[in-house]
């Protein structure tokens, strides 16, 4: 049987380990966190069905100034990170022409707009759809301005044959209750999910690969071994042996796809929650608030609030400012936000300058894949990420057209 290592436990390498034990591997998991524990445990819970837009849009050059000068901007660059961030800067305004952010978008929606129909049979089998709700995700927009120009980027969703609903502000407290009065609108996507718990769908599909056989080794891999254009073995607790790897660690991939001759302008787009576990309020579905950067998702453990951008690096210390004033924000958008107990948590969403993962084969050695770099859509990505390596790897023809992942692509 070959003999498969997948190196992250996150939402990504479990989704893929899962495809690769359903195409009849042996499979190997490692990571030092325990599965799911990381970025994957703290994220908005949204499986973004529809979702298309690249973080990188045209005139988004506008926001630099803001994004270095004002302390607690929903984007922020710390000023001490500019010099080894610039690169990383320099291609993501590169992608920002309508060109280049239309054929993200498109490669974009290519997997979001399967997010649910790879991930559900996953969940079916772990017996955790109970994690799984289908109530549709809604972005909510206080001012008209902002309102009206969403709805000029939605029809471009639309365009790309993602579905949605306009909703007045007047029309908005029918959807929402506990919405503000007089906001100006919002735009449901009805076709987006979300899970109740991040972590424990994690735990659950962790479950299923223990249950199918798999191992599962707690520890950080540092090395490989090649023999001509193979990956013979890996460094983790002694060397192993293994006929197939896969990288999925996230925004940690960098050193990894390094080492395998690969380098990548990826870094990471920090994100903060504040969960809340007595919110006072209930929410039907995700909310979104797009111009404060951040959503808010009823779970199990209570509310949370979840986003922003902070550019810092991976060692930075977390600055939980942002998630308290995330809280700041959501009680003027939900006046009857409730706040007792509540606590911060920060993670690394794993990001390439045009917006788009890596799903690839390796240029290099013929039994290496990769597949990282999904930053804000990574739960939603996930598992058709999982099951397009695993048809890679088995030769069979992948879910979508994987030439816009490659990792030798131009960025
Ligand atoms: C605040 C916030 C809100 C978000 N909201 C959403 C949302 O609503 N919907 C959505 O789709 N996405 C969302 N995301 C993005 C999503 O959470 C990420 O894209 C996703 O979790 C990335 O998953 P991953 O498996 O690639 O990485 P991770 O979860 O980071 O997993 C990578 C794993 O690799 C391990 N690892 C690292 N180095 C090594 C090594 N050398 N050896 C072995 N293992 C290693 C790490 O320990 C880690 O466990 C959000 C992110 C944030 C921060």
């Amino acid at each position: 049987m070959t003999r498969a290592t997948v190196v992250g436990a996150g939402i990504v390498g479990l989704c893929t380990a899962l495809y690769l034990q359903n195409s009849g591997r042996q499979v190997t998991l490692i990571d030092p966190l325990p599965p799911g524990a990381g970025t994957s445990s703290g994220n908005a819970g949204i499986i973004s069905v529809g979702s298309v837009h690249p973080e990188s849009m045209p005139g988004i050059w506008k926001e630099i100034p803001e994004m270095l000068l004002q302390s607690q901007a929903p984007v922020k660059l710390r000023p001490g990170y500019l010099l080894p961030f610039t690169p990383w800067l320099m291609r993501f305004l590169a992608n920002s022409s309508a060109e280049r952010s239309q054929r993200s978008a498109a490669a974009i929606h290519a997997l979001t707009s399967r997010g649910l129909d790879y991930l559900l049979p996953l969940a079916r089998q772990a017996a955790a759809l109970d994690l799984i709700q289908q109530q549709g995700s809604l972005y909510v927009y206080g001012r008209k301005d902002q309102f009206e120009k969403a709805k000029r980027d939605n029809a471009y969703r639309e365009r790309l044959g993602a579905n949605s609903e306009i909703i007045e502000g007047s029309e908005l407290n029918d959807v929402e209750p506990c919405l503000a009065p007089g906001l100006a609108g919002a735009i449901l996507n009805p076709d987006a999910g979300h899970t109740v718990s991040p972590l424990r769908l994690s735990q659950a599909l962790f479950r299923l690969f223990s249950q199918q056989g798999g191992e599962f080794i707690q520890t950080r891999v540092t090395h490989f071994d090649r023999m001509g254009n193979r990956v013979t073995r890996l460094e983790a607790c002694g060397y192993r042996a293994t006929d197939e790897l896969f990288i999925t660690a996230g925004a940690y991939s960098k050193e990894l796809a390094r080492l395998l001759g690969s380098s990548m302008l990826l870094d990471t787009e920090r994100g903060y929650h504040l969960l809340m576990p007595q919110p006072g309020i209930s929410l039907r579905r995700p909310v979104l608030f797009p111009p404060q950067a951040f959503a808010a998702t009823m779970m199990t453990e209570g509310l949370r609030l979840a986003g922003t951008v902070e550019f810092a690096g991976l060692s930075a210390a977390p600055d939980y400012r942002r998630a308290f004033d995330m809280a700041v924000h959501a009680r003027t958008l939900l006046p009857g936000l409730e706040g007792e107990g509540q606590s911060p948590w920060m993670g690394y969403r794993p990001s390439l300058p045009d917006s788009l993962p890596v799903i690839s084969r390796s240029p290099w050695f013929n039994n290496v894949y990769f597949g990282f770099g999904h930053g804000h859509l990574g739960l939603t990505m996930a598992a058709v990420t999982g099951a397009t390596l695993a048809a890679m790897a088995a030769g069979d023809s992948p879910p979508v057209d994987t030439a816009p992942y490659r990792i030798d692509r131009k960025i």
